[in-house]
């Protein structure tokens, strides 16, 4: 979505990445999205855990997700946190149910916030080493 530039610092809060986060927040600087998928019963979830929150099996896989999903839940913040990147006021965070079940949160953009909206992911590379999942309308850019 944005190249990561000097001039826009990210000053926003950082994942804290441990061994069994990494490989989303890996995925993510390549643009895709990953969870863990259960072997025993399928279910996929986030945030990443050590067992499937399903059967609480232990056996799972990284597989990529669609990336599609529904805003559930959201939040519009009015109160500028922090000074430069992504946090412009007034923006919003959303809770997406992804079409695979696991529900994630992520800053809305390109759209008036709305529960229901049908969104997608999309990729910010705020600095050489992050990149945070955001979403947008689904469709947004074949509709310009
Ligand atoms: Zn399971």
């Amino acid at each position: 979505m944005s190249e990561a530039s000097p001039e826009t610092a990210y000053e926003g809060p950082l994942p804290a990445v441990t061994n069994l986060n990494a490989p989303h927040w890996e995925a993510l600087r390549e643009h895709r999205l990953v969870a863990p998928h259960c072997d025993t019963c399928g279910r996929a979830w986030l945030p990443p855990g050590p067992w499937c929150p399903s059967c609480w099996s232990r056996a799972f896989r990284w597989a990529e997700l669609s990336g599609r999903g529904t805003v559930t839940s959201l939040v519009r913040f009015h109160q500028q946190y922090y000074r430069s990147g992504p946090f412009q006021v007034p923006y919003a965070v959303a809770e997406v149910t992804l079409e695979e079940g696991p529900r994630l949160y992520g800053q809305l953009v390109q759209a008036e916030p709305e529960v229901g909206l049908a969104v997608e992911v999309c990729y910010d590379d705020v600095s050489e080493d992050l990149t945070l999942a955001r979403f947008r309308p689904r469709g947004w850019e074949d509709s310009r």
